[in-house]
């Protein structure tokens, strides 16, 4: 059975590659039927910051992605317990990490060392190296006698315990990379555990897999030279390796590493936002993994295509981790919108739904609205009729970019304040003497408040009417009214906006009553 995990260390906020990352080991376990396990690598504690475990975890959860064993979360908890192979933080299982260091002590395929940071210094200057530049330890502990080491290991002198690396080569079959190999003479003889007793990310992470029965390890590329030093942990302790697949890098527009300094790269960010989990989890799918389904999708001339619109149901059909390109993959901003965008009219399409599906779908907008809209409106939308919520739904998920841009289209629910600066420019390009302005808007509320079925198509009937009288009566010296003109006329007046959904639809949604008192309010 296939078990993968997410392995963050707690080290700041979760970002995006970092969700990458989650996300293709969670696809990676669903599609082949195995489980997806989340383990907290919290050993390195001078990089810790605090209340990112927490804060790691909220974020995975918001994004949907759950994990079978992990540490302490609502699922888990409901299971009863976090798991059977825990605990899933790594500073909770100290002791196995001694057992395993023992084994390697003892075979002497790894040794105490008491180098002192001045020492390894001093080692790196004379090996000539910049500080960037890896250096080898040169083995003086190792080199030791015997009785020197236990003496001063009796002493309670603080020492490291670095791993001895033997000659020869490493190589594996990367999932992703194919055949890699690296001369082991490149590797330093990496501390397994540090004077303080936790162990290294390197030797924790060995441990864990092997204990944890990981099969595939699927991480970011940053990681592939780790990985002949994690080979060679195996084999020391006799232990199966799992496979390896390590991501393309994730780039910024220019082609760099992305970085905090490339902007927001946190999920909270993109949370903060406005971002569906939906659309996140679409964006990050399509970094990296290129499923031949979507070939063609590339091939057509529209910027975006609705075929890259795919759910984590259409992902879980989908995804293999063989079609995981190598190289450096750019994060579009752009595109994560256009997928934003999509999703909202995904997530609220009621064509073909259950009555059900339906009723969950109008009260999820309401409790969006709820979110995006300033506070006086609540208690409207609280108890806002659920049929014209739904047609608000309807009508504006297809129009908007993030919810937020709701707090735009306020006119559902209040009558508009207009901004005279908008109204002035909006009337001008209406050519027409001010005082017919109003009359237009004086006969349409009339002739609007004696319609009996107040229906969108009703009242576009109405208004053409009125148009076409206005017409036939009209004196050859004022300019024709045109179409246009009174609908915008209409729309200003209802929403206060100069652009928008069709005024029909917006004014069956407001109601008779609302409008007649909007067209009259906008005289003034
Ligand atoms: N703790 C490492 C990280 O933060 C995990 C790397 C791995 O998956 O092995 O990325």
């Amino acid at each position: 059975v296939v078990r993968v995990r997410y392995a963050p260390s707690p080290t700041g906020d979760l970002h995006i590659g970092g969700l990458r990352t989650a996300l293709y080991n969670y696809l990676f376990a669903k599609v082949n039927k195995g489980q997806f396990l989340l383990r907290i690598e919290d050993t390195d504690k001078t990089r810790e910051v605090p209340g990112s475990i927490d804060r790691i975890v909220e974020m995975l959860s918001w994004s949907g992605l759950r994990w079978e064993e992990g540490p302490q979360s609502e699922w888990t908890k409901a299971k009863g317990n976090d798991g059977p192979l825990g605990p899933y933080i790594q500073s909770q299982r100290l002791q196995l990490y001694k057992q395993y260091i023992d084994i390697l002590l003892q075979k002497r395929e790894a040794y105490h060392c008491y180098c002192t940071a001045d020492r390894l210094k001093q080692l790196r200057i004379e090996q000539g190296g910049e500080k960037h530049q890896a250096t080898k330890y040169d083995r003086f502990c190792f080199n030791l006698p015997e009785s020197e080491v236990q003496q001063r290991l009796q002493s309670g002198e603080p020492s490291v315990i670095r791993m001895l690396v033997p000659h020869g080569v490493s190589e594996w079959r990367d999932l992703v990379h194919g055949k890699v190999v690296f001369n082991n003479n490149v590797l330093d003889d990496q501390v397994l555990i540090k004077s303080d007793g936790y162990p290294t990310y390197h030797f924790a992470n060995i441990v864990d897999d092997h204990l944890m029965k990981i099969t595939h390890v699927i991480r970011g590329e940053e990681w592939l030279s780790s990985t002949p030093k994690h080979l060679l942990l195996y084999q020391m302790l006799g232990l199966k390796a799992p496979v390896f697949a390590h991501l393309p890098l994730l780039l910024n527009e220019k082609g760099q590493k992305l970085s905090k300094r490339f902007g927001d790269i946190s999920v909270q960010a993109y949370k903060d936002k406005g971002y569906l989990p939906e659309a996140m989890i679409n964006g990050l799918a399509l970094l990296g993994w290129n499923p031949p389904q979507l070939q063609e999708a590339k091939q057509t001339k529209d910027k975006f295509s609705n075929i890259e619109v795919l759910t984590m149901e259409d992902l879980l059909k989908m995804f293999d981790l063989e079609k995981v390109g190598k190289s450096g993959v750019k994060f579009s901003m752009e595109k994560l919108e256009y997928f934003n965008q999509m999703h909202i009219r995904k997530r609220f399409d009621v064509e073909g739904v259950s009555q059900e599906e339906r009723y969950r779908k109008v009260e999820q907008w309401r409790a969006l609205l709820i979110e995006h809209l300033p506070q006086e409106l609540h208690e409207t939308v609280k108890t806002y009729d659920s049929e014209k919520l739904q047609k608000i739904m309807t009508l504006m998920s297809i129009r908007i970019h993030f919810f937020h841009d709701m707090a735009n289209h306020q006119y559902f629910f209040t009558s508009p304040l207009y901004d005279s600066s908008i109204a002035q420019k909006f009337l001008s390009k209406i050519k027409r003497p001010q005082d017919s302005k109003l009359s237009i808007l004086s006969d349409l509320s009339h002739s609007l408040s004696t319609l009996d079925h107040f229906k969108s198509k009703s009242i576009s009937a109405s208004c053409n009417d009125y148009l076409k009288q206005q017409k036939a009566s009209q004196s050859t010296s004022v300019e024709q009214l045109k179409s246009d003109d009174v609908y915008s006329l209409i729309r200003f007046a209802v929403t206060g906006n100069p652009v928008g959904a069709p005024v029909g639809d917006i004014c069956e949604i407001i109601g008779k009553e609302g409008i007649v008192e909007r067209l009259e309010r906008a005289k003034e």
